[in-house]
């Protein structure tokens, strides 16, 4: 094991259970908002169908292609559409409540705490995340996660999103470590660990579906496993 001082965490499914988190906003979305007399039937069907269009525009502004306030407009409303439920008033309001809600949610990965507990005793800790300054800010507080970390850094205020190499450049001269002593742990494969390879840095691929090989120095399927790695 190399000398790392420094481990770089992400937020939204690496610690922060986004999964759980969101599945519990859209429930309340879905009963507030009479979704199934609108013509949603299937509470399930909803979610599928919200995840697959949520997923492939945080991927066109993950790559530019659509501007934040588009991301957030829009992603509803084309969920509504795919229901023949054109209507824009609602799917701004829901849009509002889910930004409003989910944030709040404070389920996080088993063993959370307890590691972040241990290698705070042993190594500086930080964030790098995609996610919206404001909404990113709330999970950590929430959460009861901000004690833990140094510096962190999203994509809006560091003016680069990962896999771009711009925000480890930033971060690691924010923090005044360099990338040799830097160990970089997320779950994505396309922005943390194609990020942290491009950058020059180690990286943990976090995965707790189920063991998957990728090019990641390490590979872990649960947080605890961080604790005999490192
Ligand atoms: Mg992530």
């Amino acid at each position: 094991m190399k000398k790392y001082t420094t481990l770089f965490f992400d937020l939204d499914h690496t610690l922060w259970d986004f999964e759980a988190n969101s599945k519990e906003a859209l429930t309340e979305i879905y009963y507030n908002y009479n979704l199934a007399e609108k013509g949603i039937v299937s509470f399930n069907e909803f979610l599928r169908v919200y995840y697959k269009i949520n997923d492939m525009m945080w991927e066109q502004y993950r790559k530019d292609e659509i501007s934040k306030e588009e991301l957030r407009n829009d992603r509803f409303y084309n969920a509504l559409i795919a229901f023949k439920i054109g209507d824009r008033k609602l799917a701004n309001d829901i849009g509002d409540y889910y930004v409003k809600t989910s944030p709040y949610k404070t389920n996080l990965f088993d063993g959370c705490h307890e590691v972040l507990t241990e290698l705070k005793t042993r190594y500086n800790l930080h964030i790098i995340t995609n996610g919206f300054e404001e909404v990113q800010h709330i999970k950590l507080q929430q959460s009861n996660l901000t004690k833990y970390f140094g510096v962190v850094v999203t994509s809006e205020n560091a003016g680069y999103k990962k896999p771009e190499k711009g925000i480890f450049e930033y971060t690691l001269n924010k923090v005044g470590v360099s990338k040799e002593e830097s160990l970089m742990i997320g779950d994505g494969i396309d922005t943390d660990i194609a990020g942290a390879i491009d950058f020059g840095m180690d990286s943990v691929f976090f995965n707790p579906k189920t063991y998957k090989e990728v090019n990641s120095t390490y590979t872990i399927t649960k947080l605890i496993e961080l604790i005999r790695l490192l």
